[in-house]
């Protein structure tokens, strides 16, 4: 049950901007591991990066890569509750790794000052959801599969 005082989220404002640092993460397969909090970086908020917050369920395919992903849940995601991603989307939420942290400080350097006039909730408009649930990063999307 919600709360009663429950509002929607706000629509994102959608701003695509070329992420030159994800595709060039260099992150394994088993830096992550299954109950792992993760994070996938969307875009901008009030000056700090923002994101979706999963759970890394098990590993999986990623086909738009053909490389080794990682299935999570979105609990928050309805009808797209699982999603498979590739281990360079994410982000660990909860653990303070050297790998992750340099790459959100990286993020940080880079987008924050693009927006910093900037209040409202900003989509960078990186992922899309194929119709089976596979997470696709632009850079991933552009061979045309
Ligand atoms: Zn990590």
């Amino acid at each position: 049950m919600l709360p009663p005082s429950w509002t929607p989220p706000p629509t994102p404002a959608f701003a695509p901007t070329p992420d030159p640092l994800t595709p060039a993460r260099d992150i394994t397969h088993r830096h992550f591991g299954a109950g792992d909090q993760v994070v996938v970086l969307k875009g901008v908020s009030g000056g700090e990066l923002w994101g979706d917050a999963m759970r890394v369920v098990a590993s999986s395919w990623h086909t738009p890569t053909d490389e080794d992903g990682w299935r999570l849940r979105d609990a928050t995601g309805g009808q797209q509750s699982y999603l498979t991603a590739h281990p360079r989307y994410l982000v660990h939420l909860k653990r303070r790794c050297p790998d992750c942290l340099i790459y959100l400080r990286a993020m940080e350097d880079y987008l924050l000052p693009k927006y910093a006039s900037r209040n409202e909730l900003i989509d960078c408009g990186w992922y899309t959801t194929t119709a089976l649930g596979q997470l696709v990063h632009v850079n991933d999307a552009r061979d045309g599969r």
